[in-house]
This record gives structure tokens, sequence and C-alpha cells, in this order.
């Protein structure tokens, strides 16, 4: 059977990016098919910058039941979409997008699965949080940024290289969020409640991020959306001073589950054995 009898046959779903080829969420979606006995699929879908507003215009004929959305066409999906929900349309991009009666309709489920991520692992995190510190200003910082004042957190300080994407942000997003110079850091983790990386520094290939932690209350919540590795330098130091570490995999994990119940009909959780799977595929350990 050809790819596109395949897909035409049965229920599948994809990821569109540029280049795609070290997509996780297939073994996420994959994991959740099997686990639920659903007849289906999940497959990366290439599609070169140019040909990202056709692929999206015609979409409906590509047989797929929906898709999630990577990096460099989440603004195109936003711009192509006929209906966009509450957190695309705040943060300005789609991640994920599904048909109702032949249209496109767009979500973006970054800002939930952070959340999803940090209640699930550090439940009450933001009961008493008067202060939150946002290192980095890009299109994940957006998401994260719009979810932090979902939760009604009174002050959302931004700190990024490139101080007009951070003052962009506060621009968007209301009073709550400042823009912050990194001399300011030390002060501003001294009072910080969450502190949150959304830069790619960390990552592996790329220079650790380096600041230091030693200001910050017992307390404090530290989250890196960096995966890989699943322990970046910054939760290391956080764990070595007793701080509350959450690393980046869960929220990949949750901001997954909306996008699979649209396409296939069922509500996955994120459990150990699915984190277990993905940090297998990523060649790590738990
Ligand atoms: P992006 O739009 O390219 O933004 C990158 C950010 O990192 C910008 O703020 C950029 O600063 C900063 N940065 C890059 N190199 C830097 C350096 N050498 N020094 C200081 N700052 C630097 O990327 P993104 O889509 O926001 O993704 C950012 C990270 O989040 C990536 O590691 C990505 O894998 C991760 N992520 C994780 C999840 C998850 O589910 N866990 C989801 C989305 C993203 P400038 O503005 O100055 O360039």
């Amino acid at each position: 059977m050809s790819r596109r009898q395949r897909i035409m046959t049965i229920p599948t779903a994809c990821v569109i990016g540029w280049p795609i080829k070290h997509s996780r969420s297939p073994v996420i979606h994959r994991f959740w098919l099997r686990e639920l006995g659903i007849m289906g699929d999940y497959v990366v879908q290439p599609v070169e910058p140019e040909r990202a507003t056709s692929f999206f215009a015609r979409f409906a004929e590509s047989g797929y039941v929906g898709a999630n959305v990577t990096v460099p066409h989440k603004e195109v999906a936003y711009a192509a979409v006929t209906r966009r929900e509450p957190a695309a349309r705040a943060i300005g991009a789609v991640n994920t997008v599904w048909l109702e009666d032949g249209a496109l309709v767009g979500s973006n489920t970054d800002a939930i699965g952070f959340l999803a991520n940090l209640d699930q692992e550090a439940s009450g995190w933001d009961r008493d949080a008067k202060s939150a510190v946002v290192l980095g200003a890009g299109g994940a910082a957006r998401a994260i940024v719009w979810a932090l004042t979902t939760r009604n957190i009174p002050a959302i300080h931004v700190v990024n290289r490139t101080a007009s994407r951070a003052a962009a942000l506060a621009e968007r997003f209301g009073p709550t969020v400042k823009v912050a110079e990194t001399e300011a850091l030390p002060a501003l983790l001294a009072e910080a409640d969450v502190l949150i990386n959304t830069t790619s520094l960390g990552m592996e290939g790329q220079p650790p991020l380096a600041i230091d932690l030693a200001p910050m209350r017992k307390t404090a919540l530290v989250n890196d959306l960096v995966y890989v590795p699943l322990e970046t330098p910054l939760l290391a130091a956080a764990r070595a001073r007793g701080l509350r570490p959450v690393d980046g995999l869960g929220m990949l994990l949750h901001q997954a589950v909306p996008g699979f119940e649209k396409w296939f009909g069922a509500r996955p959780v994120v459990t150990p054995a699915l984190r277990a799977a993905v940090l297998a595929d990523l060649g790590q350990k738990a």
C-alpha cells in the first residue's frame, strides 16, 4: 500500500515542519494509539517553507485527520486556519490543527502543556506565586508568558539577549509582564517563586545557561524547557541547591494530549510508561 493509500485508509495525523526528522511526536502518539487500541497512525510530513501556505490551504485534501505544526510553520498555520482557539489567538501561533466540517481549526497547546506539566510535577506551584522570571523571548516564551498570565502571577519578568523581543512580549501580554536586564537577575531571582528557561541554552550542542541560582529561595521552582539532555546544567544546579527542578519533557508530552483527543477521539494520559518510551527513543535514562 502506498503512503497516500495508507493515509486515506487509516486515520492518520502528522507533524509538519522543516526539518522534521528528529521530531519525537510519532513516538508519543503511536504509544497512545497502541495503548488505547486505536486503529490509526502518526507520521512526519516534511514541508519546505515555500510550500507551507499551499499545504495548509489544501489540508482537507491531504487525507490527514489533523497535524502538529512545528518550526518554522507555526505562524503560517496561524494565518491559514479558518478558526483559532483562544490560546492560539493570544499566542499568535498555531501548533495543532484539525478539521471541523472541512474547515481547518487551529490551537496552541504549548501553554496547556507547560501548565499541565507543572501542575503534575509540582502541584500548587502557582498558589501563592508572586513573581516569575522567564529567560528568553522567542516562540516558546510567548506561550509560557501567556500561560503565566492565565494563572494571575502578579509580576512576570522577561530577560532576553535581544531586549526588543522581550519588550514585544511585554507589549503583547500587558502590564504584569516586565522587561528586565541581565544585570537585574540576582535581585529578581531572590524574589522569584518560579524560574523558567525558554532559551535554547543548555541544549545538546549549545553552550550551558550560565546563571547563578544562589540568590533563590529553597521553595522556588526551576523549569527548563530544554529536554535534551533531560538533566540540563540549570536543572542540575537547581537540584544541588535544594530547589524544585522540573524538566522540559513533561511539557512536550502534555502538549500532545489535546491534539490526540481531537484526531482520534480518546483523551490519552501522560504516564511514567510514556515518559520512559520517549526517553528510550532519545537514548536517555529517566
Ligand atoms: P526561538 O524562537 O528560536 O527562541 C530562542 C530563544 O533563545 C531566544 O530568546 C534567543 O534569544 C535565545 N537564545 C538563543 N541562543 C542564545 C544565546 N547564545 N545566548 C542567549 N540567548 C540565546 O526558539 P523557541 O521555539 O522559543 O525554543 C526555545 C527552546 O525551548 C528550545 O530549546 C526548544 O527545544 C525548547 N522548547 C521546548 C518545548 C517543550 O515542550 N519542552 C516546547 C517548545 C520549545 P534572542 O531573542 O536574543 O535570539
